[in-house]
Order: C-alpha cells, then sequence, then structure tokens
C-alpha cells in the first residue's frame, strides 16, 4: 500500500510550500489513480483512454468497430463501447474527487487493437461473422508502413468523428452523473492528441461541443468543461498562436515531439541512441531528460505564441519527461503551470518542482 508518511511526508509538505507548478500524474486504471492521490497527486493529467479498450470484455466490440465499413456498422460497436467508458471515467471521477482530470481522446492507430497472427484474426472473423478474406484486406487496408506517423490521434477523430462523440458522451454522462450524486461536479479536460494544424482541433471541438449540448439537455442541467490539445508535432509548436485560439489548454506531449523534432523512433531508439551518448553526439537520453536545444525551443515557442494569444493558457507537460528532475527544472523556468508524470514519480516531481522553483527564485525564497 503506498503511502508518505514520518520524516519524508513532512519533506514533502515543505515542497509543497515552496513550488509553484502543480504536479499530477498520467493514470487510466483506478489503482494507478489511487496510487497517485496517495502519493499527492493534485488531479490527472493525462488519461490515455486507449489503454482501456483493450480490456477484454471490450475488444470484441473495439475490433468491430474497425472492421466495419459502414457509419452505422461502427455506431453499433461503439453503442456497445459507451457504458463501459461511462463507468471508467465515473471511477476516475470519484477516485479524485473534484481534482482536474484530463482525458486524451483515442491517439493508437486502429490496427494496433488487431490481432498479427492469421489464426487469430480468423477467430476475430468468426466472433463477428465476417469471411476471413474480408478481414485480412480490412486489416491490410489499415496497416500503415510508419504508424506512429500515420492515420492516428485527432486524425482518428477527423475520419470517424463517431469515435470521439462516443468518448465525449461517455464522459459528460459520467460527469452529470457524479455531480448529481456528490453535488460537485467535476470538471473534466478533454484533450486532444496529435493536432498539427488549428482546423483539425477546431473540427474535433465542435464534435464535442454539440455532444456536451445533446447530454446537458437530456439531463437537464450542465457542467464545466475544457477542451484543450497536446502539442507533441514542432508544426503545432510553431503555429500555437493560431491553435490557441481553439485551445483551453495545451499540454506538452514530449514523447512524440522528441520522437518528430529528432527524426527518431521512440520505439527502437535504443537501439543506437546509448552510442550517441557514450560518443558525446548527444549530452543524454532525450527521451528522457529534455533537450534545451530542439524540444525546449519548440516549447519555449509554443509558450509564447499561444501565450500572446491567451495571456493566461493553462500549459502542462505530460510526456515522460514530466517526472525527469532536470526536464522538470526546464518546466519551470518556461513557466509551465503543471508537470504530469507516472503515479510512483509524483513525490519525485514535488521535490524537483520546489528545487526548481528555488533556483529560479534566488536566494530570497529559500528564507
Ligand atoms: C507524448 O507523446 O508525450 C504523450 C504523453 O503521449 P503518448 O506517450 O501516449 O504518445
Ligand atoms: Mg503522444
Amino acid at each position: 500500500e503506498p503511502k508518505l508518511s514520518g520524516d519524508f511526508a513532512t519533506l514533502m509538505g515543505w515542497a509543497d510550500k515552496i513550488r509553484r507548478m502543480k504536479v499530477r500524474a498520467n493514470a487510466e486504471t483506478p489503482l494507478d489513480a489511487d496510487t497517485a492521490r496517495k502519493f499527492g497527486a493534485e488531479g490527472i493529467g493525462l488519461c490515455r483512454t486507449e489503454h482501456m479498450f483493450f480490456d477484454p470484455e471490450r475488444i470484441g466490440a473495439v475490433r468491430q468497430m474497425i472492421m466495419s465499413e459502414t457509419e452505422g456498422g461502427r455506431r453499433d460497436a461503439l453503442a456497445k463501447l459507451l457504458p463501459f467508458q461511462r463507468a471508467d471515467f465515473l471511477e476516475l471521477f470519484r477516485i479524485m474527487a473534484g481534482l482536474p482530470v484530463t482525458i486524451r481522446l483515442l491517439d493508437p492507430p486502429l490496427h494496433e487493437f488487431l490481432p498479427h497472427r492469421e489464426e487469430e484474426l480468423a477467430e476475430v472473423a468468426d466472433s463477428l461473422g465476417a469471411d476471413l478474406a474480408t478481414m485480412k484486406r480490412r486489416a491490410l487496408d489499415l496497416s500503415e508502413a510508419n504508424p506512429m506517423l500515420g492515420h492516428r490521434g485527432c486524425r482518428l477523430g477527423v475520419t470517424y468523428p463517431e469515435i470521439y462523440e462516443m468518448q465525449a458522451r461517455a464522459i459528460f454522462e459520467a460527469a452529470v452523473a457524479t455531480a448529481k450524486e456528490t453535488g460537485k461536479a467535476p470538471v473534466p479536460e478533454i484533450m486532444i492528441p496529435l493536432v498539427g494544424m488549428k482546423k483539425e482541433l477546431e473540427l474535433t471541438r465542435a464534435q464535442i461541443d454539440k455532444v456536451a449540448k445533446a447530454v446537458f439537455a437530456e439531463a437537464g442541467t450542465t457542467i464545466e468543461y475544457l477542451v484543450g490539445t497536446m502539442i507533441e508535432l514542432p508544426r503545432a509548436c510553431l503555429t500555437a498562436d493560431r491553435i490557441a485560439e481553439v485551445a483551453d489548454f495545451f499540454s506538452f506531449g514530449t514523447n512524440d515531439l522528441t520522437q518528430t523534432t529528432f527524426g527518431l523512433s521512440r520505439d527502437d531508439a535504443g537501439k543506437f541512441l546509448p552510442y550517441y551518448v557514450e560518443k558525446g553526439i548527444l549530452p543524454k537520453d532525450p527521451f528522457v531528460s529534455i533537450d534545451p536545444d530542439g524540444v525546449g525551443a519548440l516549447v519555449e515557442i509554443a509558450k509564447d505564441k499561444g501565450r500572446s494569444v491567451k495571456a493566461d493558457l493553462k500549459l502542462g507537460i505530460c510526456g515522460e519527461h514530466g517526472g525527469d528532475p532536470a526536464s522538470i527544472q526546464f518546466c519551470e523556468s518556461v513557466g509551465l503551470d503543471y508537470v504530469s508524470c507516472s503515479p510512483y514519480r509524483v513525490p519525485v516531481a514535488r521535490l524537483a518542482a520546489a528545487q526548481a522553483a528555488l533556483s529560479a527564485g534566488g536566494s530570497d525564497r529559500t528564507a
């Protein structure tokens, strides 16, 4: 059972008095959310909803959705997923008890949800009452040479609006139910992944606002919510002023931003990157610590451009770097509002944020 006690809890209390940045956690399961709170997280900064889709009870409906070639077919499958998603968010809102919860809509390429082996594909075909040849053709249609640069993130939301509609409905229904149950409405922060163009956020945001209106009309009540975006592509950083016009917040996805800035696959980086670090070509692994000349420079550009449009635009980071002390120092120097990291790194992040605030504020802050 994770818990902070004794001298460690006292130390954390001091750190909390000093730090300026909030510390949130990346969490999607009730267990992670619970752990995050026990370690002092002040909200969820990233709930990766795709993890919820792999649950054995729902993967069938997910695959049915993916294999459907008509919008009607996809909507039928998504209707089966709605109660699961609603229950997921209800539970997270309950555990987080009014703290902010940032929910990221579906991000990975759809073929990640399909089995690779032919026997397994045949089983899926069987369960869906489809013939194997059709299944294989559809799976082939979905396969991509470079999936991480492919049909994922908001590109899914743009091309299959019904997916994000289902997720938005689940979020709003859960938020309304929580408000009715507890008398206190959570303020969901809905986050769109992989935005590179303002229009992508405009389109997906419009879908979300439409669903919100419908759910509020059905429930006879309204709740507050935010719609923001991950900033994880160089183009998003360079056009952040335009994107900020339609975003309530930005969260830097520095895993993808590192991948796309270096043109270096995050999944294969281990193959030669250690050699680069050993030879001093790179001072550190950029997937662990923010590279100030690349990703760091882009974060600063995005901050300046975003806040030139909205002076109080809320800014956070939710890549792995959010739990790395040197990167947290960088986030403080840029003026981000919060860092979000894995639940077990929350105490480290609280300390690092305090240290960063001390060095940023000079000696008077230590008094
Ligand atoms: C990121 O890209 O930094 C991020 C937080 O999202 P994910 O790791 O899920 O791509
Ligand atoms: Mg990402």
